[in-house]
């Protein structure tokens, strides 16, 4: 067996929680084979010993199927990007993000079902409590920001090629979308995803943060796998509608923070219910009590239920999120409720 039937080998190791594999992500740093020896080299940037240890074993698995004798795995220690070295608990965060407290990932198990809308809504809450406030769309394939957030400006580049993130509503913004313009193309294969999210990570001078909230594109990719190796996050929240709650997908979500380590702070229920504008009659358009049987099955926090409402439709087309557009409706209280239990949350993992 030679090096290149080694690395096709070694395509059927998936990343734990990902549907990617790791060769395919640049993982696997070198290969030599002598007759029935093998040593491959991984690099991981991950701290999480438990995902290493999986790692190693999965590749030991596949050579010694595969009828190599002598086998030995080492995985190297992660590339320095300038700074200082990378390793421990949360030091990749402090390196690529110094002035941001927390992290917080916003994620959905697939598209449309309101997760950009409930970024952009928790975010404006979270500075309405008096927090400093960052909003990052790193939705590499549909990015949504510029709409939504009504932004028409480009960033701009300081001294040492920093992208400066445009001030709006009080928080700070940054979206592929500022930068990629309207015709770039959408379909980016996974190392060249790995590489503009780490790019953007770096090259983003953010000022003091206390929350940056991360709208990140719906399923469980590319973006999702370089974030989560390149940053220890504070937690994730998971967008779904009712119908989709029970779903594979949110499950799928959810185990994917889990196995990294990553704590998923709770779930929002989107497009909930629906209330008539002319009488007020509430209808749950989809089985009631379904959001809050899921999230007890699968163990993590209901945080909230936004119904189906016209005026979060209009206050997007708008450029506005609702609790600016109208910050006195039942809607944008129930953001400000979901803000006070992250806000809790957050300081109680710290
Ligand atoms: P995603 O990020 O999951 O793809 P978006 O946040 O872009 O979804 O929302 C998809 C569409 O649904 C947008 O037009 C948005 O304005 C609309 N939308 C989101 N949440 C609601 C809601 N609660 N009521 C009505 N429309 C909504």
């Amino acid at each position: 067996m030679n090096k290149d039937q080694i690395l096709k080998l070694l395509e059927e190791v998936k990343y734990p929680g990902f549907s990617r594999n790791i060769v395919s992500f640049g993982m696997v740093k070198d290969v030599f084979v002598d007759d029935d020896a093998a040593k491959v080299e991984l690099r991981v940037t991950s701290t999480d010993e438990n995902i290493k240890k999986q790692l190693k074993q999965d590749v030991e698995t596949r050579l010694k199927a595969a009828g190599f004798k002598t086998i030995s795995v080492l995985i190297a220690a992660p590339e320095v990007t300038g700074g200082q070295q990378t390793g421990g608990n949360g030091a990749a965060e402090d390196e690529l993000l110094p002035t941001v407290k927390h992290t917080i990932a916003v994620a959905s198990g697939k598209g449309g079902v309101g997760k950009s809308t409930v970024a952009a809504n928790l975010a404006t809450a979270l500075m309405k409590k008096g927090y400093k406030v960052g909003l990052l769309d790193l939705d590499v394939y549909g990015p949504s920001l510029p709409l939504t957030m009504g932004v028409t400006e480009v960033p701009r580049v300081l001294p040492g090629n920093k992208l400066l993130p445009i001030k709006k509503y009080g928080m700070e913004l940054m979206s592929f979308g500022f930068i990629l313009g309207d015709d770039s193309p959408v379909i980016w294969r996974g190392p060249m995803v790995a590489k503009l999210v780490t790019q953007f990570l770096n090259d983003v001078q953010w000022g003091e943060l206390d929350f940056l909230i991360m709208d990140l594109p719906p399923g469980t990719g590319d973006v999702q796998l370089t974030l989560v190796q390149k940053l220890a996050l504070t937690g994730a929240v998971i967008v779904t509608t009712p119908q989709d709650l029970a779903l594979l997908d949110v499950q799928r979500g959810a185990n994917m923070f889990h196995k990294v380590n990553t704590p998923v702070l709770g779930i929002v229920e989107n497009m909930s219910y629906y209330v008539c504008p002319e009488c007020g009659h509430r209808s749950e358009i989809f089985s009631h009590g379904g959001g809050e049987r899921e999230s007890k099955r699968l163990n993590v926090a209901l945080l909230g239920r936004i119904p189906l409402n016209e005026e979060v439709m209009t206050a997007s087309d708008k450029g506005q999120p609702m609790t600016i557009y109208n910050e006195a409706s039942e809607i944008s209280r129930e953001f400000m409720n979901i803000a006070d239990q992250l806000i809790a949350k957050v300081t109680q993992e710290a």
